[in-house]
């Protein structure tokens, strides 16, 4: 295994990293108790339970519920991901300092000024359907950041996944030669899958951090 792997159902709630009344005015204590202790502790459980779920139905090879499953997956893993982000992107007022260099050059690259960025970014994260966020991320595959809005938390993904293999659904791909035997095509497909590539889209992956044994 991994050193730092995380097993399946054992995500634990991370700590804030302040006490819960150091936000205060802008986030009361309250707030942030329910919010932490409550919000973010059911999606730790909700995300343990669907791998744990995941786990028994590859175990009995009963994937009857898949869809149920992998909903609860993306829900609470992406809500899982994204608070464990949001409590340590805040810090007591005063004390956060100023954008640094790279976050600044990578802004200014990309969005024109600073300004710019940020009244995108508050825009999009008002305007958000429903309940979600606004996302800045850094997008890998073209060497840029970008502002995303997410609904709900995923719809649905867990943020900073990385595909390593990826298999086109859409009726465009499979229709022509397979109608509507989606099943069919897929495993088919499964004999084309290039291992190679596969494997070092992986490594690209760990980006240097956490090497294969
Ligand atoms: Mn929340």
């Amino acid at each position: 295994m991994q050193p730092n792997m995380i097993p399946v159902g054992q995500h634990k709630l991370p700590p804030l990293p302040y006490p819960y009344n150091s936000l205060e005015p802008i986030i009361s204590r309250r707030t942030l108790t329910l919010h932490h202790d409550k919000h973010h502790k059911a999606y730790v459980d909700g995300l343990n339970k669907a791998e744990t779920g995941l786990e028994q139905a590859r175990q009995n090879n009963n994937f009857e519920y898949i869809k149920y499953w992998e909903n609860e997956l993306a829900f609470n893993g992406s809500g899982h991901i994204l608070h464990s982000i949001f409590w340590t992107i805040m810090a007591p007022q005063g004390t956060g300092g100023k954008p640094g260099q790279n976050t600044l050059f990578h802004i200014n690259q990309y969005f024109g000024s600073f300004n710019a960025f940020k009244e995108q970014f508050k825009t999009a994260s008002e305007k958000v359907e429903g309940s979600g966020w606004g996302i800045l991320t850094w997008q890998p595959t073209w060497k840029r950041l970008e502002i995303l809005m997410a609904e709900k938390h995923q719809n649905l993904t867990q943020w900073s996944g990385i595909p390593i293999l990826v298999c086109d659904t859409w009726e465009h791909a499979y229709y022509l030669d397979y109608q509507n035997n989606r099943r069919k095509y897929i495993d088919s497909w499964w004999d084309i899958v290039n291992w190679y590539e596969v494997e070092r889209r992986l490594l690209m992956a760990f980006n240097g951090q956490v090497p294969l044994k």
